[in-house]
């Protein structure tokens, strides 16, 4: 049987920040079912710890040189799965009010560096065969257990190591003076190393040490290879491109289906879709929007950062407010974007609601409510919500970047007619073409048969995990 430990630093529904989360969750649940034995490491953060019912299995591990010994631990995943967790207890790092990896201010941990190199370290202890469990390949993601490979360089051990890249932005740099205390030799620090223009580069150190690398749609594979989007590690990515593969994440349907979902006003499929009002009309009630069925109502649900395409929205949102359209909007981040949206929706109460903070429950009574989800992202490795939006029956817009533009198909005649179409896409990062793009999509929303017709489309689309979770499984085994 494929053994396989999937290194995080966040998994749904014990702890999550973002899409990371969701796919920490849902792909290993997919590679449970699908027969392998693959186990979750994470970080004792006090939810964790919390929701867990977990035992000892080493109460002594000495894993960098400056920090106490720490515990791991095991339990198994909540809900119904069989997927067995590992957890690194250590309370000085993880055991704390606050976000995972940033203070309620909004800055890092100051410790970020040995709290991720911690977890990387016990990763790697992982493919020693220090413990009961002996995983073959060793699964990392992001910055966060990009060391893992580079620890492995320095020891003999037994696994192979795939690193996932779910976002190039966040990249884990710290200064060079910590590469003692983190336990990395000497040699590691050069620039075919961990060495980044003069600091430590996390995310790097996975690029250059591991044994092949993907990332969550092809297209992003592609793109990251340029220096637009490869944030300074484009020359490397292109120098692996034998060992990068894209991959598009999937859905988790059990938790994102209109059918049964239990946060929603009222449950619905595509046979049932004019139940789908419903939801429209108590989540505009709820949220003091002025309500009528056929005005169109437009959903954001998104991190507020400049990767987003705020900006773009809110430099044309008095444009799309005049064609009729009224816009709900959930989302946390910077601080200017939240006064600025906070300014529409104190001026137009009736057409623009916004929500700042994270809400599960709304997020998924904004997918089902919504006619059109907006998603004009400046980059998107993947994305997840116009694959909810998509299987919801509300149709994105999106802009024709990394998994957006592999999963959203735009409405043309021709696709329409080939039975493909599922939302609306446009090309470049500007305003005028977003707007177009929403004029577009409100010609279509006013002539109901063409909608339902896009709507069915978009609701037939596979989003389901099982064959991505068959991609990564042939990855795991072309490694071995
Ligand atoms: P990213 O990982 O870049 O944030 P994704 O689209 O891949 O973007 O995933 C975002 C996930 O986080 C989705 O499940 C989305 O619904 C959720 N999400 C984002 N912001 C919020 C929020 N404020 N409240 C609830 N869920 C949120």
């Amino acid at each position: 049987m494929l053994a396989v430990l999937f290194a995080t630093s966040e998994a749904y529904p014990l702890v999550k920040t973002g899409g990371l989360g969701d796919i920490s969750y849902a792909l290993p649940r997919a590679l449970c079912q699908a027969g392998v034995d693959v186990r979750l490491l994470l970080p004792g953060y006090p939810s964790v710890l919390k929701a867990l019912s977990l035992q000892i299995v080493h109460d002594n591990i000495k894993l960098l040189p400056n920090l106490p010994t720490m515990r791991l631990l095991q339990g198994q995943m909540l809900g119904d799965t069989n997927l067995p967790v590992y957890v690194l207890d250590c309370p000085q790092l993880f055991m704390r009010d606050g976000g995972i990896y940033q203070d309620q201010y909004g800055h890092d941990w100051h410790d970020n560096a040995q709290r991720f190199a911690a977890l990387s370290k016990l990763a790697a202890l992982f493919a020693t065969h220090c413990f009961d469990f002996k995983p073959q390949v060793i699964h990392c993601n992001d910055w966060q257990t990009g060391l893992t490979p580079a620890y492995l360089a320095q020891m003999p051990h037994f696994a192979k190591t795939l690193i996932s890249i779910h976002n190039m932005a966040y990249q884990g740099i710290f200064p060079a003076h910590l590469l003692a205390e983190l336990d990395l030799s000497p040699q590691s620090y050069h620039i075919h190393g961990v060495e980044y223009y003069g600091s430590l580069s996390f995310l790097k150190a996975g690029l250059v040490y591991a044994n092949a690398i993907s990332t969550v749609s092809p297209t992003y594979a592609r793109e990251i290879q340029h220096p637009e989007f490869g944030y300074g590690l484009a020359g490397l990515l292109a120098s692996r491109r034998g060992q990068l593969t894209g991959i598009i994440n999937g859905v988790d349907t059990d938790e994102w289906n209109p059918e049964t979902d239990a946060h929603l006003f009222k449950n619905y499929s595509f046979k049932t879709i004019a139940d789908k009002t419903e939801n429209k009309r108590i989540l505009c009630e709820k949220l003091g929007l002025s309500y009528q069925e056929k005005q169109p109502l437009i959903g954001m649900i998104t991190r507020l950062t400049a990767q987003k395409g705020l900006d773009l929205v809110l430099s044309i949102l008095p444009e799309i407010l005049n064609e009729g359209a009224q816009l709900v909007l959930l989302g946390s981040g910077d601080k200017t974007l939240e006064m600025q949206l906070q300014h529409f929706a104190a001026q137009l109460p009736y057409k623009v609601s916004v929500t700042f903070g994270y809400n599960e429950a709304l997020a998924h009574q904004i997918e089902a409510a919504a006619d059109i989800f907006l998603m004009p992202s400046r980059f998107e490795p993947c994305g997840l919500n116009q694959m909810y939006s998509m299987h919801y029956g509300t149709l994105p817009i999106v802009r024709k970047t990394g998994g957006l533009a592999d999963s959203v198909v735009d409405t043309t005649p021709a696709h329409l007619d080939q039975g493909i179409a599922t939302g609306f896409v446009f090309e470049k990062d500007e305003p005028q073409e977003l707007l177009r793009c929403v004029q577009r999509a409100l010609l279509v929303y006013r002539n109901p048969e063409m909608w339902r017709a896009v709507q069915q489309q978009a609701m037939a689309y596979d989003v389901s995990w099982s064959s991505s979770a068959q991609q990564y499984i042939q990855l795991y085994q072309r490694l071995l």
